[in-house]
Parts: C-alpha cells; sequence; structure tokens
C-alpha cells in the first residue's frame, strides 16, 4: 500500500537506535534511505529499488554489532505495527491531505506535526516520518 520510512530496530549490544536506515554497500550509493510496507512486511531501497523481505533483513550497528532479524523480532513486530496503523489512519485522511497540500508546504508541515502530537509514545515518534512517507507515494502516484 505505502512505503515508509524503516527506523533502525534498537542494537543488541549498544541499545541505540535509529529513526531511519540505509542499505549496506548499496550498489546505488544508498543516498536514499530503506523503506517498509507494513502490510507486505517488505523492505526496499529507494536507491538502488531492490526489495526483500524484513524477516531477511541483516542489520550493521555503527557500534560494530550485526544482527538478523530474529534477533529483533519484537521490535520489527512493533515497527510494522505502528507503520500499518498510521498509513491505515492517514489514507483515511486522505482527503484532508491534498487540500491542505494545496494550502502550501508550511501548513502542511504545522498539520504534520499537531497530527504527530495527538498521537502518544511510539506511535508520535514514527507519525511525522510516516506521513512524510505516505505523502512522496501520493506524489508518485
Ligand atoms: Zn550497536
Ligand atoms: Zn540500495
Amino acid at each position: 500500500m505505502a512505503w515508509v520510512e524503516f527506523p533502525f530496530p534498537e542494537c543488541p549490544a549498544c541499545f541505540r537506535s535509529w529513526s531511519s536506515s540505509r542499505h549496506r554497500d548499496c550498489p546505488a550509493g544508498g543516498e536514499r534511505l530503506l523503506e517498509i510496507d507494513p502490510d507486505a512486511a517488505e523492505v526496499r531501497c529507494a536507491s538502488c529499488r531492490s526489495a526483500w523481505g524484513v524477516g531477511s533483513t541483516r542489520f550493521f550497528c555503527a557500534c560494530g554489532r550485526r544482527f538478523e532479524a530474529t534477533e529483533v523480532d519484537a521490535a520489527l513486530r512493533e515497527i510494522i505495527r505502528v507503520a500499518s496503523l498510521l498509513t491505515e489512519m492517514l489514507v483515511e485522511r486522505a482527503r484532508d491531505l491534498a487540500e491542505i497540500r494545496r494550502a502550501g508546504e508550511v501548513s502542511f508541515l504545522a498539520w504534520a506535526d499537531g497530527f504527530a502530537r495527538r498521537l502518544a509514545g511510539s506511535l508520535g515518534a514514527l507519525a511525522g516520518r510516516v506521513v512524510g512517507g505516505l505523502l512522496r507515494e501520493l506524489d508518485e502516484t
């Protein structure tokens, strides 16, 4: 349905996490961020356009620790759950979004900010990025 930015899950060694991930050794340079389709549980690289299942993702942390998707299964399920819930909510508001966009970038950002703040906890943290991802998606269609 919609591709949204794929956050880097908490590293089992250093416990850090990031709001986005990049494709390691990307043949296209990996300038653009990794994205996730929560419905298909698929990850894709926006640079080289390759795609793979979330479950077969291998993570390389900045601390040097390398880990498999199975080691962070719970975190990945939470990412998928939140991303899926948010895209659903945003698709329901697609008409509002279209109108706000016509009104300009500033009012859109204000709306996205308010939207993110109305959501609690992890939902709120992901919301802004999901809004951005969905917006790009709408631009492409
Ligand atoms: Zn680490
Ligand atoms: Zn790539």
